[in-house]
């Protein structure tokens, strides 16, 4: 029979997953999590500096980690789409940014589109690589000139007998300086609007694909960010990816993938950043007792940890959505507006809760808040989602 202490007793410790996760993902996410802390964590700081090295791919290759939802028949796991998620949620523990974004760029926006719009030639050649992190690949949309536009994009790619000839740049590409191959975004047709897009699979070590400069940035330090170059760059007919012309529908689909992961990475680098930051106010005294004991810092945890709970409801209903079929794009819209403002306003809360120790390298929130800033940005930006979002009311 219920009682007064049973049925009222709130549960504040319980550990009940998500609906959405089973038996199969806690045990994915144990393995990946003791993976990130025994054999990236321990790194982070070094790559700060240097940039993480490529035996990352092989390693997490190896281990099965770089293709869980793709078909077992191209070296993948065969999850679904909440293994990426929780790939993406473990790979905060890294305490590395900018090693999470090289990850995700290559498990969840370059590979992707191979997988879907790929013949099974480029499959085997990209793909199946590419799981077993032999491959490192990036994706190129932005130029100088054309970032939020993508309509806006001049990379050209001109048919010439059997092969295409590539002129343009790209910018801001992630894993740009490693990568062995990229999903490039080009205009085959400049006078068919949208439909003038193709996608291709370039080889990065082809004549005339130059890597400039490796780029300086505010955080996301240990990713490379680069800037590239098309000269002439000769490819076959067989290197378009999807259909001629469809480039741009091609390209925006491959967004939507990239931002619900970003929105995973921002609910979970929020959290790990707020746990940091409850412990930290557990210890520091002032005045004679903690500083989580102020009803001022309390609260900052309270708004805090309702913020991250709502955008990582949002995030895994609008994951449900996608793995069921459907393509909200307006939910993931939101889910990306509002996780990765939510992941920043954390971060800064938390550098303000501790004192001059959060401007510190020290304690590592200052580094959150410095990577977190890139998902306001990168993807899509604030004003591009609320524009995407508030397009959908027909307005
Ligand atoms: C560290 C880093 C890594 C990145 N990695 C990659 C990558 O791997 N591959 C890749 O292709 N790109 C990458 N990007 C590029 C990123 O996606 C773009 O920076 C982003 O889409 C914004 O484009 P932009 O920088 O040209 O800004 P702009 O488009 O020039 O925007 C400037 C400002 O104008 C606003 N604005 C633009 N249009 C509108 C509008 N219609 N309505 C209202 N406001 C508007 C924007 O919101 C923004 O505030 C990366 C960027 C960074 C910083």
């Amino acid at each position: 029979m219920a009682t007064t202490d049973t049925v009222l007793r709130p549960d504040h410790a319980s550990r009940r997953r998500h609906f959405i996760f089973t038996e199969e993902h806690d045990q994915l996410r144990e393995s990946i999590g003791s993976f990130v802390e025994k054999e990236l964590q321990p790194h982070a700081q070094e790559w700060e500096e240097s940039t993480f090295p490529n035996w990352v791919f092989q390693r997490m290759g190896e281990l099965g980690f770089l293709g869980l939802s793709y078909p077992e028949e191209y070296g993948g796991q065969g999850g679904d789409y909440y293994c990426n998620l929780v790939l993406a949620e473990e790979m905060t523990k890294s305490n590395s940014g900018g090693l999470a974004m090289g990850v995700a760029v290559h498990t969840d926006m370059a590979t992707p589109p191979i997988f879907l719009f790929g013949t099974e030639e480029q499959r085997q050649r990209y793909l199946v690589p590419a799981i077993k992190g032999e491959k490192i690949s990036c994706l190129g949309i932005t130029e100088p000139d054309a970032g939020s536009d993508v309509a806006g994009t001049k990379t050209r790619a001109v048919r010439d007998g059997d092969e295409y000839v590539i002129n343009g740049s790209k910018t801001y590409i992630t894993n740009g300086h490693r990568a062995d191959f990229i999903v490039l975004v080009t205009k085959t047709d400049p006078d068919a609007g949208y439909d003038g897009f193709s996608l291709f699979l370039v080889d990065m070590d082809l004549p005339g694909v130059i890597r400039e400069k490796k780029l300086e940035k505010l955080g996301m330090h240990a990713s490379d960010t680069a800037l590239l170059a098309f000269q002439d760059v000769r490819v076959p007919a067989e290197a378009i990816l999807g259909q001629e012309g469809k480039g741009f529908y091609h390209i925006m689909w491959e967004l939507q993938g990239e931002r619900l992961i970003g929105a995973a990475g921002c609910v979970a680098g929020a959290q790990r950043c707020f746990d940091r930051t409850l412990e930290f106010a557990k210890e520091r005294t002032a005045f004679g007792r903690p500083i989580g004991r102020f009803q001022v810092i309390r609260h900052k945890f309270a708004e805090m940890a309702t913020k991250i709970e709502a955008a990582r409801q949002m995030v895994y209903t609008t994951a449900w959505r996608f793995e069921h079929g459907e393509y909200p794009v307006r939910e993931i819209s939101m889910a990306k507006l509002h996780a990765s403002r939510v992941a920043v306003e954390v971060a800064d809360e938390c550098i303000q809760i501790h004192g001059g120790a959060g401007y510190m390298k020290e304690y590592g929130v200052e580094r959150v808040w410095r990577d977190m800033r890139l998902n306001r940005i990168g993807a899509g930006t604030d004003e591009i989602m609320l524009d995407v979002i508030g397009r959908s009311y027909g307005i």
